[in-house]
């Protein structure tokens, strides 16, 4: 069975109505994802402009012509702009306007003026332009799913220049007034590319929407929300698959943190542990993971460091959080906090030991007065290694002989 040209128009209108009704109901399931609906009305629009073009095709009335294709040519513009605004959170309003207006003046002013041929040139140069323009917008923004994007890249290139075989027919042939709609070997090249690549742009665009959703509740299901940190989970599954050789762990805990809440208020203990979950992103930026454990106790995981190392970078954070002030119900306050410090050695990481003995040393530290720093292992040499740490810029750092096991 051979298909004509106009039952290839309705299957794409029919195709485009799918795929709108699709996007539509993505987006009711949903509804933060508002390039969903620049894509539906794009699809839609494209949709209803074929068909008033294969009406065009059978009446030959200018008025018809223009109409649809201006209304092809602004489902093309959304269809940028959803591009534009699944990339950067925006719809490009402007650049589709300008797109949509432009396009369909130079298209729709011959084609009232008598001149279709040359309308239709217009239509499959302003429809190539529009293309390849999303094309590269979704190119530049490949970093996010380079598999995914890449083909949705080449399906936008193929089916803007499969527009352009059709512009050429004519100017070679060199007619401007048409006694009917151009029917060649272009054309069908053309209505077959997009009806082809109208289904893997669909399905590219949800699966591509589906990767980010779900990178999304991965990364919410990680993140501590009020300070951006790592949450203890997440620490857990990090050091599962990403450390392996030995590795140095801080346990901190805020000091009098309950008094804090009490006398200042919550949102004021709130600010403290959002300026120390800062501090603390700062303090390992290249060399760990930070993590809040929960309520106000907090983790620093230091692959490859030495206890001394681990105790020093852990009296910065301390003294780093005690330069600050904060504003609560009874006034200006600063706030400290108090850790713990344990080592693995030469060994590989054993998490739960680490924590046990950085959790002794912390209770030291609390014990032996707060605001301080306290380490944990049972090797006599470190307490010259300590003793050696420069002396002006560090605050109190207890030796706690502690081991594991
Ligand atoms: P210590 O110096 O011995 O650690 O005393 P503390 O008061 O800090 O310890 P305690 O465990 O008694 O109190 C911890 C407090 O931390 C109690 C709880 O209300 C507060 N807290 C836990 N999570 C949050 C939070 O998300 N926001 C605020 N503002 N407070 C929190
Ligand atoms: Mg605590
Ligand atoms: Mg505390």
């Amino acid at each position: 069975m051979t298909l004509d040209y106009h039952s290839l128009l309705t299957a794409f209108a029919l195709s485009g109505c799918g795929l709108a009704i699709t996007f539509f109901v993505s987006w009711l399931v949903s509804r933060t994802e508002r390039f969903l609906i620049a894509w539906t009305l794009g699809v839609s629009f494209m949709a209803l402009g074929v068909l008033i073009y294969a009406w065009y095709a059978q009446t030959m009335d200018p008025a018809l012509g223009a109409l649809g294709y201006t209304i092809l040519l602004s489902g093309l513009a959304f269809v940028y702009g959803a591009g534009r605004e699944f990339r950067t959170g925006i719809l490009p309003w402007r650049s589709m306007a300008v797109m949509a207006v432009a396009s369909s003046a130079v298209m729709a002013g011959p084609m009232l003026a008598g001149y279709n041929g040359v309308a239709i040139v217009m239509l499959n140069i302003a429809a190539t332009v529009i293309l390849l323009v999303t094309a590269w917008d979704y190119w530049i923004g490949r970093a996010e799913a380079r598999l995914t994007i890449t083909l949705l890249t080449v399906l936008y290139v193929v089916t803007g220049l499969s527009f352009v075989p059709c512009a050429a027919v004519l100017l070679q042939a060199g007619e401007w007034h048409l006694s009917a709609a151009p029917s060649n070997w272009a054309e069908d090249l053309n209505i077959g590319i997009c009806l082809t690549t109208l289904a893997g742009i669909g399905a590219l665009s949800l699966a591509l929407n589906q990767v980010r959703l779900a990178r999304g509740h991965k990364r919410d299901a990680e993140t501590d929300p009020l300070t951006g940190l790592l949450n203890r989970r997440a620490l857990l599954g990090r050091i599962a698959s990403e450390i392996e050789g030995p590795a140095a762990l801080v346990i901190f805990d805020m000091d009098h943190f309950k008094t804090i809440n009490d006398v200042h208020g919550h949102p004021a203990g709130d600010d403290v542990l959002r300026a120390f979950g800062e501090i603390l992103a700062l303090s390992c930026r290249s060399q760990g993971l930070a993590a809040r454990l929960g309520g106000e106790e907090f983790a620093l995981l230091l692959p490859g460091a030495s206890l001394v190392t681990a105790a020093i970078l852990a009296d910065g954070v301390r003294t780093r959080l005690a330069k600050r002030h904060f504003t609560g119900h009874s006034g200006s306050f600063s706030s400290t906090v108090s850790a713990g410090v344990s080592c693995s050695g030469e060994t590989a990481i054993d998490f739960d030991a680490l924590l046990r003995d950085a959790d002794n040393a912390l209770y030291a530290a609390k014990r032996n007065g707060r605001d301080r720093v306290a380490v944990s292992s049972d090797d006599m040499e470190l307490l010259a290694d300590t003793r050696s740490m420069p002396d002006g810029q560090r605050g109190p750092i207890d030796l706690v002989r502690l081991k594991s096991g």
